[in-house]
């Protein structure tokens, strides 16, 4: 896509899922990657060998760069290291994609205080603190920049059992709207994919249990899950300079989730 080859980006909570598919894929594309993973080196490995084989076919000698930075986005001076380490190895950053994010079930009313701020701290300080450093850095070299935040559905959607979780993404589709606004004229685009269902590590309790998946995908219209590969087109889109007009949006990809399936067939004749 235009404008993608040679950037350096950095993804959040990219050895696994759909962080994984948008490194592989931006890689694709030709941009030097930064591969952030807060637990699993091995994972990260992984998701830098399948990004490059993608990328080049030839791992030895490849042109596109990659880098693997451990750390974990609820932590501020990890966040400032990781940008710092960004920056230093790959001479900049261009593209920040804060994919990195947690759910917790419970209850609204049992849950706790320690888990509430910690699916806060992970979803939307954390994201937040990536934006801050890398806009830091934008602005200081005086360069454009792009920020893509993943999103869900249930940034509109109300979920309950996962109320954490919905404030979290509710949070970010305001941070899309007000880091755009704010930084539009300084080349600065930032916007936000929502995706639905999607099979990936997060969705375990449904994903492997064709009887569970049945039922989420009968809610879908489109009739199935997404896949982490049709996110990360979405991302590769609104990082290239084919969106190169459109800031402060978020981009449903989600088979039809959020357009009421309720209302497929009239409710009285
Ligand atoms: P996933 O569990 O595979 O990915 C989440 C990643 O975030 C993991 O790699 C995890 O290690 C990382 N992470 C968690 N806490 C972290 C921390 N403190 N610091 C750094 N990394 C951390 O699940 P996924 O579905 O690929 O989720 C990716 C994003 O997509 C999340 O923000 C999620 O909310 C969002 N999303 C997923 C779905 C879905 O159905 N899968 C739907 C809507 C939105």
């Amino acid at each position: 896509m235009k404008g993608l080859k040679g950037k350096n980006a950095l993804i959040t909570g990219a050895s696994s899922g759909i962080g994984q598919a948008i490194a592989i894929r931006l890689a694709q594309e030709g941009c030097n990657i930064a591969i952030n993973y807060r637990k699993s080196s091995k994972d990260a490995e992984n998701t830098e060998k399948m990004a490059m084989q993608k990328a080049c076919g030839d791992i030895e000698n490849c042109g596109v760069k990659s880098l693997l930075i451990q750390g974990d986005v609820s932590k501020e001076e990890d966040i400032v290291e990781m940008v710092n380490t960004v920056v230093d190895e790959l001479g900049s950053l261009d593209i920040l994609v804060n994919n990195a994010g947690i759910q917790i079930e419970c209850p609204s009313h049992e849950v706790k205080t320690e888990d509430f701020d910690r699916v806060i701290e992970v979803n939307l300080r954390g994201a937040y603190l990536c934006a801050r450093e890398t806009i830091k850095h934008f602005l200081s070299q005086n360069r454009p920049g792009i920020i893509i935040n993943i999103s869900s559905v249930h940034e509109i959607i109300p979920r309950p059992m996962y109320v954490s979780y919905s404030i979290s993404k509710g949070g970010m589709e305001n941070m899309t709207k007000t880091l755009a606004l704010e930084y539009a004229n300084r080349g600065i685009r930032v916007n936000a994919i929502a995706p639905g269902a999607t099979i990936t590590p997060i969705n375990e309790a449904w994903v492997n249990d064709p009887q569970k998946k049945a039922i989420v995908e009968s809610h879908i219209p489109m009739g199935r899950a997404g896949t982490s590969e049709e996110m990360a087109a979405a991302v590769a889109f609104l990082a290239s300079d084919e969106a190169a007009y459109i800031t402060g949006q978020t981009l449903f990809v989600d088979g039809g989730l959020t357009l009421y399936a309720d209302f497929r067939e009239a409710w009285s004749a």
